[in-house]
């Protein structure tokens, strides 16, 4: 199916099957920023409650900003993730002072608490503009249909995805175009059992062709970084101190570095938090004073100011410059 094809099933499915919910009844911006900020973390059927009631107390924006956080706060209760009613009446405050609800998609993208995804939505819906908001459920349609396992949660992939949906969205539709898909997602081709046999997809669904349903959309795993906590002692005697060479089956081989203990201690105490691809090391550093001359095993005694000679991983040079 070209996709022109695609998009007009996705419209005529919308017309036929789109939920009808009380925002979609108005274009003021307002109510709509406020659906789409109630809906970012919960269900609909919760979600319109607190919407009619917040509409019921605070018709407009101006009436939301002249309310204390606390009364915001206060209503907010029971939907969870809280920062969100607090971006909420800040970014009310920000209308007001600015004038008005912004117009455009850049003004509205820097409400506080507006990201891409709510700006393109409010953007497109409330004023028409041409901005294809995608979310998990665009990732959803997009990668079973057109069969693309370019992970969602890349850079790459977002990025393909959002283009792929930009060439997509018919420019005098944008606001039925977001809304259709969003539905589509969460009616039709749902995350699991997606309802195939009755979606006007199927002949030409890429997933649903080659049996990949369960595999689409590809979502990469995150590794669980390793936390690490070194502690390094920095033996002090008669202006020497100990260092040693690094082993081959770690991190930093062949660089250079005082006596190390790897054990962990609480996070506070650390002086140096040191990000690698798959760990992240805490780090902190002691000076003492050295009792005798003997050395644990693999450690010598260098003068203090030949350190400088010797290729240190940038962790330690990190502690010692707090030393
Ligand atoms: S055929 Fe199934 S998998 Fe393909 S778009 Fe329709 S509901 Fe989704």
């Amino acid at each position: 199916m070209a996709n022109g094809n695609f998009q007009l099933a996705i419209l005529r499915w919308y017309e036929e099957n789109g939920r009808s919910l009380p925002w979609r009844e108005t274009r003021d911006p307002y109510a709509i920023w406020l659906s789409e900020v109630i809906l970012q973390q919960t269900r609909i059927a919760q979600g319109t409650d607190y919407w009619h009631r917040f509409m019921r107390r605070w018709p407009t924006v101006e009436l939301l900003a002249a309310a204390t956080e606390d009364e915001v706060l206060k209503e907010w209760q029971g939907l969870g993730y809280y920062s969100r009613a607090r971006n909420l009446h800040a970014a009310a405050r920000q209308i007001v002072a600015n004038g008005g609800f912004p117009r455009t998609y850049e003004g509205i993208r820097a409400l506080k608490g507006v990201g891409d995804y709510t700006a393109s939505a409010i953007a497109s819906i409330a004023f028409g503009l041409s901005h294809a908001a995608v979310d998990g459920n665009v990732y959803r349609v997009l990668s079973r249909y057109f069969g693309i396992s370019t992970p969602i949660n890349s850079t790459g992939g977002k990025k393909e995805f959002q283009q792929l949906d930009d060439e997509l969205l018919p420019h005098d539709k944008a606001g039925t175009w977001n809304q259709a898909m969003m539905d589509f997602g969460a009616l039709q081709c749902t995350p699991q059992s997606p309802r195939c046999l009755l979606c006007p997809l199927q002949e030409s669904c890429y997933a649903l062709r080659t049996g990949k349903i369960e595999e689409l959309p590809v979502k990469e795993k995150k590794l669980k970084r390793r936390e690490r906590f070194f502690t390094y002692f920095l033996l002090q005697n008669n202006g020497q101190t100990a260092i040693r060479r690094r082993g081959s089956n770690d991190i930093w081989q062949g660089l250079w570095e005082p006596i190390l203990k790897e054990e962990p201690f609480p996070k506070e105490e650390t002086e140096v938090k040191h990000i690698l691809t798959h760990q992240t090391i805490y780090a902190r550093m002691m000076a003492v004073k050295a009792v005798d001359s003997d050395l644990p095993e693999g450690y010598q005694w260098i003068d203090f100011s030949d350190l400088a000679d010797y290729a240190l991983p940038r962790l330690v040079e990190k502690l010692l410059e707090k030393h």
